[in-house]
């Protein structure tokens, strides 16, 4: 069986046209029975005794973010997603507080740097979006920032990030490197051993919703102060965890070059099928390796509107994304696109004629 098959097989099918996995991914029936499992657990032998005998599968998930970020020896906490991971580090954070990051960076973590009085200095970027890196080096160089952040994929753009070449450039300048891989994780390639990663369960690792972590080099962990809990919290859907780490398993299962490389093809095969839309124009290069597509409306057509319809009428789901998911980078909404690996041309041309109908 094909990896595309195998996910399938894996999974109930759809009900329609699922090309959101940017959003949120489908879980496997085994994700969503080993947290269903330990609730049952729960009932049986009390929650907090149940949690017990959870922690080596916990641990199995620990191990699998160090191994996809490169970091073999990081602390990792699980947290509530990624929006948390960050405030928890930056809320911790005992040294100055100035950073950088890109031009593109997403809204919500801009406010979360704000939030804890971290001053974001915006690195260079072209046309697309893409880091400068030699350009962005010497801003680096001149002026050093407390930290470093790249998103190594964005929320709003199908745009990978140059993450290792940004590493060498910090290990150069003895700089910390903090990953968003919200995106990035399962995806494309980040085992490049930065200080901090964190990520999402519910994208493209396919976990439930709700849950995420947080890897951290542990002599800049042991720097870290929270504020009033520790790093980790206590009380939480310990099934979330579980299926999350599953899902963790099951991506290094199957492999996770094969995955990026299959991601890669599905983005090319979106971008080909939608590249002569009347009425939209494909942002990203066809050849972009990964699987987020976004397409920007020519005529005049809102993207929250399409996307309404699409589900409506057609039972395809997609994401509007607001320019406030990225507010110094767009100039207007986009509609996004993102099939994992099992999408398909015919889902994609189906997708392609919905939205000739509902955009006319
Ligand atoms: C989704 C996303 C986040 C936020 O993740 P949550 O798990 O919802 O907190 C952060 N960064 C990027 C790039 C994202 O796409």
């Amino acid at each position: 069986m094909s990896l595309s098959e195998q996910w399938r097989a894996a999974r109930v099918p759809v009900a329609g046209v699922h090309l959101d996995s940017a959003a949120c991914s489908r879980q496997s029936n085994a994700v969503i029975e080993v947290a269903a499992a330990h609730a049952r657990h729960e009932a049986e032998v009390g929650g907090y005794v149940a949690g017990e005998a959870a922690a080596p599968a916990l641990d199995a998930g620990r191990a699998a973010v160090r191994a996809l970020a490169g970091m073999a020896e990081a602390e990792v906490v699980f947290t509530t997603g990624s929006n948390h991971a960050l405030d928890l580090l930056l809320s911790s954070w005992q040294g100055p507080r100035t950073l950088a990051c890109l031009h593109g960076e997403y809204g919500p973590n801009l406010t979360i740097m704000a939030a804890n009085g971290f001053e974001a200095r915006l690195l260079p970027v072209d046309e697309s979006g893409r880091l400068r890196v030699d350009a962005a080096a010497a801003v680096l160089r001149a002026d050093p920032p407390a930290l470093v952040h790249l998103t190594v994929l964005g929320s709003h753009r199908g745009i990978v990030q140059p993450l290792a070449e940004l590493a060498q450039v910090c290990r150069d300048l003895g700089l910390p490197l903090v990953v968003d891989a919200a995106q990035g994780l399962g995806h494309v390639d980040c085992a490049v051993g930065p200080d901090v990663l964190y990520t999402s369960s519910r994208k493209w690792l396919a976990g439930p919703r709700g849950v995420g972590a947080l890897a951290v080099r542990p002599e800049l962990y042991a720097q870290l102060v929270p504020r009033w809990a520790p790093m980790e919290l206590h009380e939480a859907n310990i099934g979330s965890r579980l299926g999350f780490s599953l899902a963790l398993g099951e991506h290094l299962a199957d492999g996770p070059a094969n995955t990026q490389a299959r991601l890669a093809e599905i983005g090319a095969l979106t971008r080909g099928v939608l590249a002569d839309i009347a009425g939209w124009q494909v942002v990203e290069p066809a050849a972009e390796p990964s699987a987020i597509t976004t397409l920007r409306p020519l005529d005049g057509a809102e993207p929250a509107v399409v996307r309404a319809r699409l589900i409506a009428e057609h039972g395809i789901i997609t994401t509007a994304c607001e320019v406030g998911r990225a507010p110094h980078e767009m100039d207007g909404p986009v509609l996004r696109v993102s099939p994992h690996v099992d999408g398909s041309a015919a889902d994609l041309e189906q997708f392609a004629a919905a939205l000739v109908a509902v955009s006319s």
